[in-house]
């Protein structure tokens, strides 16, 4: 059930140097058409509808027609994300729509410290993981001497 691209809602992200879905596809199928400036999923058997195109297009052109057992064949189910949270949009065959918003983020977006504050010492031979000895409250990481 892969993603698919509606042509008529995909404005090829305004001709940035990459598309959002190709940024952020983790199989690198999504390409951009540089003629018709449309993008597509250029192989669809591999992938494995992991909803990031979804979710990131700015302008919720790309869909992915869920399995039958929990979208039912007519039914559909679309994610709208913001900046601290998302929205799915399920529509049901007969027509009626249920929303359900979550939020996705408990820090204001861009504040992240990809580091958490800890500093390393730079040693990439070291036992230690990235936080030690700091994060454990000692002085150093003590392991067995050969
Ligand atoms: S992210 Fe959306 S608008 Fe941008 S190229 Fe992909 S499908 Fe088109
Ligand atoms: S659903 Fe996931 S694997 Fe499939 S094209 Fe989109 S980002 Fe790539």
């Amino acid at each position: 059930m892969p993603s698919y691209v509606n042509p008529d809602k995909c404005d090829g992200c305004k001709a940035l140097d990459k598309t959002a879905c190709q940024h952020i596809c983790p199989n690198d199928l999504m390409v951009l058409n540089k003629e018709t400036m449309k993008a597509f999923n250029r192989d669809v058997s591999m992938c494995w509808e992991c909803y990031n195109c979804v979710k990131i297009c700015p302008t919720q052109a790309v869909e992915v027609r869920g399995y039958a057992d929990f979208v039912p064949l007519g039914a559909s189910v679309t994610p709208l994300r913001s900046t601290d949270s998302i929205m799915w949009t399920v529509k049901f065959r007969n027509g009626n729509l249920k929303r359900f918003k979550f939020p996705i983020r408990t820090t204001a977006e861009g504040s992240a410290v990809p580091d958490g504050g800890w500093k390393s010492d730079g040693d990439l031979n070291s036992p230690a993981l990235f936080t030690e000895p700091a994060s454990l409250g000692l002085p150093a990481v003590y392991s067995i001497k050969h």
